[in-house]
């Protein structure tokens, strides 16, 4: 509301709202199918068991930091049955067949000269001999070059490993074409991932039961040119742990409008924490003083319950002012001020 005292000033009321909500709900999911690898009958059978869940008692967690869910097993439904897909936690490899075995190449690149033009510094590995010039640091590696190249026949050329070759005897299988299975390594049966070796599966119904926390803010933000004053003023508290609390009587109609609808009882809520934090905040123009906007603002009871009024340039530039300027006028439209909260 704008509230003008003829010919002396304009009020207008800019209350500030922080208004923090954390609610916790209760979700209960039953009818769970849950199937684990192993026998586990009596380890399962220890948990804690439901016959009725939307009955079923359960505490609410305390406070409200993130909770564990309460994990239940329906009575009765706990069995054991054998992994329908293997035989005592094996199965054929089925990398191999069951074989054991892999095919493997018989001859691989060679490793000491990576199967290149290296593997002869006079052929390349072509059999044309001087086809290439050897490296221009030739001299230094020529030592490790003491083969004669079974391709071009060029001494001291060869790669030692290869012989100008380009591919070796591949170390895996010695030339054989096959190697044990890398799958099974050569044993032909593999363990069943999916019971986790064991054969059997345990079988039960499960139901889950969380807490979740949701928090919401309802803010009139402080401006930047009150943040330092009002930071110390005397904010009205109010703390609401049920729906049924009441909002106090003196909230400005406009906070009132602003965190009512956040008061609602919400679905599957059991639990809240709210906290209501408002400062009733006038702003003062005063006619003839183009220069300057004056706030008021209550003061913390302990420093006197009086209020603090703070002026700010009118213009966009804003300085922090330290200095406290009160004229006759502003304390006189603020009485009035009070006079009309006083009543309504
Ligand atoms: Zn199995
Ligand atoms: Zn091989
Ligand atoms: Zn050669
Ligand atoms: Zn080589
Ligand atoms: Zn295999």
């Amino acid at each position: 509301m704008r509230l003008i005292v003829p010919g002396t000033a304009g009020l207008t009321r800019h209350p500030l709202l922080d208004f923090r909500i954390d609610r916790r709900f209760e979700e209960r999911h039953g009818g769970l199918e849950r199937r684990v690898p192993g026998k586990r009958l009596k380890q399962i059978s220890k948990r804690p068991t439901y016959v009725d869940l939307p009955t079923h008692p359960v505490d609410v967690p305390a406070g409200f930091a993130p909770s564990p869910p309460v994990k239940l097993v329906l009575g009765g439904s706990v069995a054991e049955e054998p992994c329908p897909d293997c035989a005592a936690g094996k199965r054929d490899c089925d990398a191999c067949g069951g074989s054991g075995t892999q095919d493997c190449p018989k001859r691989v690149k060679c490793a000491g000269c990576g199967g290149g033009a290296d593997a002869c510094w006079s052929c390349g590995g072509t059999r044309n001999r001087g086809s290439r010039k050897p490296p221009a640091n030739a001299r230094t590696q020529a030592r490790t070059r003491t083969d004669w190249c079974r391709r071009c026949g060029a001494h001291d050329m060869a790669c030692p490993q290869c012989f100008g070759r380009q591919t070796m005897t591949c170390r895996v299988c010695e030339g054989k074409g096959h190697r044990p299975c890398d799958a099974c390594g050569g044993s032909k049966r593999v363990r069943h991932k999916p019971c986790a070796g064991t054969g059997f599966f345990t079988t039960f119904v499960e139901a889950v039961i969380t807490h979740p926390v949701q928090s919401d803010q309802e803010r009139v933000p402080t401006p930047a040119h009150l943040w330092w004053p009002t930071r110390r003023a005397g904010w009205r508290r109010e703390s609401l742990s049920n729906a049924t609390d009441k909002l106090p009587a003196d909230l400005p109609d406009t906070l009132r409008t602003q965190v009512e609808p956040q008061l609602a009882r919400a679905k599957r809520e059991v639990a809240r924490r709210a906290t209501l934090h408002f400062l009733p905040v006038a702003r003062v123009m005063v006619v003839g003083d183009q220069e300057w906007v004056y706030f008021a603002f209550p003061e913390r009871p302990e420093t006197g319950g009086t209020l603090k009024v703070v002026r700010r340039p009118a213009k966009q530039r804003v300085v922090r002012l330290a200095g406290i300027a009160a004229t006759a006028v502003v304390i006189a439209v603020l009485v009035a001020w009070l006079a009309v909260r006083a009543v309504g």
